[in-house]
């Protein structure tokens, strides 16, 4: 159905292959749907005909109706005068080579009862000159500016008066997105409405709804054809309202559709294991914390406890604020996994981080008795094949390591539970080569690198059925709830909302990098007092050398001002060897380096309690959310602590703002939502949109958060009554998923990874 609508651009009346080359290099339009889809940003009231005398150089676009009374050609030569200077600047701005022209202009004087006004025009000049006949009348659309003192309008759309407009009954134009090359090559605004036209006149009436009609009545939304139609050529504001409702809705809903429907897939085709025992290893390290567990620790134990008993899979991510705890927690139900009689993992996603784990869960889980092993890239092979073979064996119980956990080689004997730690550091490649290995309707496993449960799996594993780890994700990174949603869309989610007890707030302060005195003082004295001291450096991408620079010749000046043995300074980077990154780390760890000179490695995970400084070098190159993370790496302790956002005079508007934000506020959701209002969804670290099933076309995810919802719901009452959407009331929802799956990318599961 509806398939007039995959036909490809150029067989559209008025389109042909040239400019089908055009819109597809320029616009990603290759098919009718594409254009379908492609909608306006904004819209332009052409109902109102404005009288010449009206026009300021300030008004934005409107239209004039007058009488052509002279066309002239001007030649502009050189520098002359300012009238010159002020029409090359205007060719220019219309990526014309006024210059090549010799500055050949067109101006044409229209005329209304109130004025005069000068129409200009750089390019198509022969063509103007032939419709501008004098006495004829016009009606001109363009942006009043002024030259010399006058009014003029450069390049106006013209429309003889009798002109029909372009869609009966709407007085809006729709504004495309569009480019400097369309604009010159034909393809302005106007012709691609009038493309549109010509496409909804020939499609329209036959396109087949898209959404089930209990819903539209349900939720009272506008019908497909009038959506479409009202989106383009809006008749009134409220139908264009509507229309961006339904539209924006419909997407979410099939993305949330998709998305939850999956899950109900899962949770029919595998088996979760059932781990009910609570046993020695977890009493035992439970027992010997030496600190009580939150209010919010405990019941996100708990919740998870209830997955794990549930005999389906766990999928749940776990959102807690740097600091908030959430390593003890992945600890004692990997325990529990191994009371239970399976292996556990937890990957980190650096090195350093993978290291930090190991040595501080090893110390937590002694009590336990529990046999822990450590694999990273940068494991040696010898120790690397002990490793595998005790992982076969089942002898190792609990594996931390680094995505050198994902590789083929690495079995495990059973393994039962698995947890990704700061999951947003993993790049949506990488995650998807973790989730990829991706159980579709038939149960059948499509490869991939995943984990490989053991083939001794505990009894109950009939052959068809897969046992699966359960699986918990955790990041610090607050994700907004509508993202988080869209995402992570099949993932349950527990949220730690409280910090331990006795942390103090964070100062934050802004800082110009030419007032390093007044800086080194401070950190002298918080030295004095006995606390260390982060300073960390931008590290954009691991090869960037200037990165590198920077960071050396600061770590530099920071020993010289900071002599040794007075003061113990240490470096951190990703360039070292492992040991010596080891080295340094322990040196700050331990308490026996005052400071830390680092890249942002330090940015997830690591603990020093009595770290109490953190100053963020050429802040303004960070995104909020990673210097959010940076600040939660102190406060850990009993002191009072500080953060030093280290910037340039010359900021960036936005760059300025995150200061402030940060300054402002120590919320890692407040921060969270207003990184992704100023950055667009598709730039949060680590969650980027490209992770969705389907483009969105209309929808925004940092502005339409209760659409979403509306939606969301929807279609959770939908999958209520037909969880996997097999039956006949569901055909519409089963083609169009179909429809959006075949047409945009393959969706991709991100929340799997068995
Ligand atoms: P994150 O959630 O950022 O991974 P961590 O798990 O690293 O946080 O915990 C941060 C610090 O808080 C660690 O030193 C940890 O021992 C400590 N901690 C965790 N839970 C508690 C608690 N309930 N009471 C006091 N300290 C805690
Ligand atoms: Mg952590």
């Amino acid at each position: 159905m509806n398939q007039i609508l995959n036909s490809e651009i150029k067989y559209l009346p008025g389109v042909g292959p040239k400019r089908a080359e055009l819109l597809e290099k320029e616009l990603n339009i290759k098919t009718f749907r594409d254009l379908m889809y492609f909608f306006p940003f904004r819209y332009i009231d052409r109902s109102k005909i404005y009288s010449i005398s009206e026009l300021l150089p300030t008004s934005s676009y409107v239209q004039i109706r007058g009488h052509i009374m002279q066309v002239k050609i001007m030649m502009s030569r050189g520098r002359a005068g300012g009238e010159a200077e002020g029409s090359r600047a205007a060719a220019a701005s219309y990526g014309n080579s006024g210059r090549k022209g010799g500055g050949r202009r067109l101006v044409a004087y229209m005329r209304d009862a109130t004025g005069t006004v000068e129409l200009v025009f750089f390019k198509g000049i022969s063509y103007i000159q032939k419709i501008l006949k004098p006495d004829s009348e016009f009606i001109a659309f363009g942006k009043p500016a002024v030259f010399n003192g006058k009014i003029t309008m450069v390049h106006p759309e013209l429309t003889p008066p009798s002109a029909e407009i372009l869609y009966e009954g709407s007085t809006q134009m729709g504004v495309y997105p569009s480019t400097e090359k369309l604009r010159n090559n034909g393809l302005g605004n106007k012709v691609v409405s009038k493309l549109v036209r010509t496409l909804l006149d020939k499609c329209a009436d036959d396109l087949a709804e898209t959404l089930p009609g209990d819903i539209i009545a349900r939720k009272d939304l506008l019908g497909l054809r009038e959506s479409l139609i009202n989106i383009h050529f809006p008749v009134n504001n409220t139908l264009l309202s509507r229309a961006q409702y339904r539209l924006k809705f419909e997407e979410l809903f099939y993305l949330q559709l998709s998305l939850l429907k999956q899950r109900n897939v899962r949770m029919r085709s595998e088996d979760g294991i059932v781990m009910k025992k609570v046993g020695p290893a977890f009493n035992k390290c439970y027992e010997s914390l030496d600190f009580p567990l939150t209010g919010a620790q405990k019941r996100v134990i708990k919740e998870m406890r209830s997955d794990m008993c549930s005999g389906r899979q766990m999928n749940r991510l776990l959102q807690g604020d740097v600091g908030s705890g959430k390593t003890v927690v992945a600890v004692l139900l990997a325990l529990l996994a191994v009371d239970n009689g399976y292996q556990a993992c937890i990957m980190a996603p650096t090195e350093v981080l993978a290291q930090q784990h190991f040595s501080s869960i090893s110390k937590l889980i002694k009590p336990a008795g529990v046999t822990v092993g450590l694999l990273t890239g940068s494991t040696k092979k010898k120790e690397r094949d002990v490793l595998l073979e005790e992982l076969v064996s089942g002898r190792m119980q609990i594996l931390i390591g680094t995505h050198a956990l994902i590789e083929d080689r690495v079995k495990f004997k059973n393994l039962g539970f698995a947890v990704i730690d700061e999951q947003h550091r993993f790049g949506v490649e990488q995650r998807g080569r973790l989730w990829n290995k991706e159980s579709n309707e038939t149960g059948d496993d499509s490869g991939g690198t995943g984990f490989t449960v053991g083939s001794d799996a505990p009894a109950g594993a009939e052959s068809y059925r897969r046992l699966v780890p359960h699986v918990l994700v955790m990041t610090a990174t607050p994700i907004p709830r509508t993202l988080a949603m869209t995402v992570f869309g099949d993932l349950d989610v527990s949220v730690l909302d409280k910090l331990p007890p006795g942390r103090k707030p964070i100062t934050t302060v802004h800082m110009y990098d030419n007032q390093s005195g007044k800086l080194f003082d401070f950190m002298k004295g918080q030295i004095k007092q006995g606390r260390q001291i982060f300073v960390v450096y931008p590290l954009i991408t691991e090869s960037e050398k200037m990165d590198y620079k920077n960071l050396e010749e600061g770590y530099d000046v920071i020993s010289e001002v900071f002599k040794a043995p007075e003061y113990v300074t240490t470096v951190v980077h990703g360039r070292q060897k492992p040991a010596d990154k080891e080295f340094g780390m322990k040196l700050f760890a331990s308490g026996k380096a005052d400071i830390m000179v680092s890249t942002s490695v330090i940015e997830v995970g690591v603990d020093v309690p009595n770290a109490s400084v953190m100053i963020i070098e050429s802040a303004e190159r960070f995104g909020l959310s990673q210097l959010h993370q940076l600040r939660g790496r102190v406060g850990r302790g009993s002191d009072k602590s500080y953060c030093v956002l280290v910037t340039g005079y010359k900021l960036s508007e936005e760059g300025r703002k995150r200061i402030e934000m940060m300054c402002e506020t120590q919320d890692g959701f407040r921060l969270a939502e207003a990184d992704m209002k100023m950055r667009g969804p598709g730039d949060m670290e680590g969650t980027a949109q490209s992770g969705l099933a389907f483009d969105l076309h209309i929808a925004n995810l940092a502005l339409d958060s209760s659409i979403l919802e509306n939606a969301r719901h929807t279609a959770m009452h939908v999958l209520d009554s037909d969880p996997l959407l097999s039956g006949p009331a569901s055909v519409i929802l089963r083609r169009e998923l179909e429809t959006l799956r075949n047409y945009g990318k393959e969706p991709v599961d991100y929340g799997r990874i068995s």
